[in-house]
């Protein structure tokens, strides 16, 4: 579906604009597919209407099958924007949705799908992206790991390990790899959390990691702002992805996921997508080392 360019003429209730708890109990196996959700989640796939704001830009996103990703993808090919995708190869038939809606703008879209926890992949990851679309001027690296664990005693070593791997190691070699090539006028963002600020009990591995990306953020802006490099970050609050319902969540958080926001409902990727498309335009040219908050009235920053 083409999107208009009509502006919205009425006002919305953020608070039954979408779903809200109570929901159904659901769980998928890791890394769950948007598809198979109950409500699906919503990433502006009919909504997103799009301004030139990236036109002829070329972006890398990771986990932009779905979630977050996905609602930054559908966005930036209709501001303009070439876009490739990566994401866990069984996460394919998210992924299939996701290129066609990328390529009905009449925008490139390349799917490279592998494991982001091998360095070696996150390499030929950018150089395939580099290859495929010409460059690259835009990174976003979004995708995450986040398995609840009622206690530290209950989180192996490995798992600690592919949290690791997934949230902070995979953003350095994907940074590492595609530095060299980007321009000034390029946009670095990443998907950080409100875990950064106030990590729950649940999420003592995940929450370091989103602490850590906030941080990175804050330190490469400082590193590259001489080259003309932006680097920031969004932190969400409870948004309704697969992550939630694939590990991230207990079935007991999850029937009552977003109730504790000042608007009583988890967000939706769709809501995110203009804030990706923000850090990344020209005309967000003085965020630099910023962190967007996205959390419906909790969190911070
Ligand atoms: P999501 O499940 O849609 O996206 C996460 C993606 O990460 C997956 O689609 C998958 O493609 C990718 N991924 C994970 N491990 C991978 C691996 N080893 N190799 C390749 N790809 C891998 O969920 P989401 O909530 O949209 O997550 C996007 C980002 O948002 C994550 O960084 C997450 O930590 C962050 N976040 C989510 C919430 C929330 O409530 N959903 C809140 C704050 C932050
Ligand atoms: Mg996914």
């Amino acid at each position: 579906m083409k999107p208009t360019t009509q502006a919205n003429t009425h006002l919305e209730d953020p608070r039954s604009k979408f779903p809200k708890p109570p929901f159904e109990g659901q769980s998928q196996g890791w890394p769950g597919l948007a598809g198979k959700m109950n409500p699906k989640p919503d990433h502006g796939e009919k909504s997103y209407k799009g301004s030139g704001r990236l036109i002829g830009r070329k972006a890398l996103i990771t986990g932009g099958d779905s979630g977050m990703g996905r609602a930054a993808a559908i966005a930036y090919a209709r501001e303009g924007a070439d876009v490739a995708i990566n994401y866990y190869p069984t996460e394919e038939p998210d992924a299939k949705e996701v290129i066609a809606l990328i390529a009905a703008e009449g925008r490139k879209a390349i799917a490279i799908p592998g494991d982001l926890r091998e360095e070696a992949f996150c390499k030929s990851l950018v150089n395939e992206a580099l290859q495929a679309l010409g460059g690259l001027d835009i990174i976003v690296n979004n995708a995450g790991r986040q398995q609840a664990s009622d206690s530290i005693l209950d989180i192996s070593a490995e798992e600690f390990d592919a949290t690791m791997k997934t949230n902070i190691y995979a953003p350095f070699w994907i940074l590492k790899a595609a530095l060299p090539h980007l321009q000034r006028g390029s946009a670095i963002i990443a998907t950080t959390s409100e875990q950064a600020y106030d990590p729950s009990p649940d999420l003592y591995d995940y929450a370091q990691t989103k602490a850590a990306t906030m941080s990175y953020v804050k330190s490469l802006a400082k590193q590259l702002g001489s080259k003309g490099i932006r680097v920031n970050g969004v932190a969400p609050g409870p948004i309704w992805t697969p992550l939630q319902v694939s590990g991230g969540a207990s079935q007991e958080k999850l029937k009552k996921f977003g109730e504790k926001t000042p608007l009583g409902r988890p967000g939706q990727p769709a809501e995110l997508a203009s804030i990706y498309v923000q850090l990344a335009a020209n005309d967000g040219s003085f965020a630099t080392g910023q962190i967007y908050g996205a959390a419906g009235g909790s969190g911070q920053p």
